[in-house]
């Protein structure tokens, strides 16, 4: 029930499309782009579009795909611009059409579930887990406004967990986290599940709000090729024009009602215990609940649509 990929020959580049043949998922078809080096190597695979709407991700991997150079590569690079193939025809911010689940909640995945389930499975077995190494590529989605970080999962394999973390220095993005907190801190990633098993794995995120800006392309792309030379897969110096901060942890800071979301902060802005962050009208524009921060930390992520629910993520603090 897992698909292979075809590699090509070495020193070329293999354009190719894979099917899967879980029942669910019939009818898709998977664009990836194997950079196929003349010279032995490892296998790193990069992937974005697990969230269909994150375009500058996509587009750093289009761009990837396109100029790396088969001469320069040692193993294989395989590139897969969007994973979440659904999500991104039809504009789904988060969450798959079929069945309203988050993709990137869903890692390992499960052969047998609904659309998304079965999507998390059949990328993890064919794209995520036959890898050395494992770049994840992000830029925020409709509604978030965030300043560029990497993540990687501690407390693996000491190996894996050297590796990852030097993939994330190696993105030179403003922050790394390596803790998700508080009470809506995700589980289920792609590079968490990834690490698990014993890749060294990173996320990379750059870009928001449904915006093609192409500077934070570029800070994905510039990064990615860092990336592949701690992979091993390119020649060079990983070291970034600046270092990133490391954080302890950021966490999702979540709304307690349902309400009008006004946020008075913007991505990257540092915050005192006890500022106020923003408000939560009713839909009849009375106030319903003020948010202050909890501690002194940085916005990392913001969500900028004021259509806020009980339980969703307002923004996330990194301390
Ligand atoms: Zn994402």
């Amino acid at each position: 029930m897992v698909a292979t990929l075809e590699l090509g020959n070495g020193g070329e580049r293999h354009n190719g499309t894979v099917e899967s043949e879980l029942a669910v998922l019939r009818g898709w078809s998977w664009p990836y782009t194997v950079v196929h080096g003349a010279h032995d190597g490892p296998r790193t695979t990069v992937t974005a579009g697990i969230h269909g709407c994150e375009y500058v991700s996509i587009y750093a991997a289009m761009r990837l795909a396109r100029e790396l150079d088969p001469a320069e590569v040692m193993g294989q690079v395989v590139v897969v611009p969007v994973v979440n193939l659904p999500s991104y025809w039809e504009r789904t911010a988060f969450v798959g059409p079929y069945d309203g689940k988050n993709l990137n909640r869903l890692f390992p995945g499960k052969s047998t579930g609904t659309f998304s389930e079965a999507l998390a499975y059949f990328a993890f077995n064919t794209f995520i887990l036959p890898n050395d190494a494992y770049i994840d590529l992000h830029g925020g989605d409709l509604v978030e406004d965030l300043a560029p970080f990497a993540g990687y999962l501690p407390g693996t394999d000491p190996a894996v967990e050297e590796r990852s973390r030097a993939m994330a220095d190696a993105f030179g993005l403003s922050y790394i986290i390596s803790r998700f907190a508080g009470a809506s801190a995700p589980t289920g990633l792609t590079f968490t599940a990834a690490a698990e098993r014993g890749v060294a794995s990173v996320l990379a995120e750059a870009g928001g709000c449904g915006q093609l800006t192409l500077d934070d392309v570029e800070l994905l792309v510039a990064g990615t090729r860092r990336a592949l030379t701690v992979a091993g897969n390119l020649a060079g110096d990983p070291t970034p024009p600046q270092p990133s901060r490391h954080l302890d942890q950021s966490e999702h800071v979540a709304a307690g009602c349902d309400g009008f979301w006004i946020c008075d902060v913007q991505a990257g802005d540092h915050v005192s215990e006890g500022q106020e962050l923003g408000r939560i009208l009713g839909i009849a524009g009375e106030l319903r609940d003020t948010v202050t921060a909890q501690r002194d930390g940085v916005i990392t992520v913001r969500t900028t649509s004021a259509a806020v629910k009980k339980g969703g993520m307002l923004f996330s603090l990194g301390s």
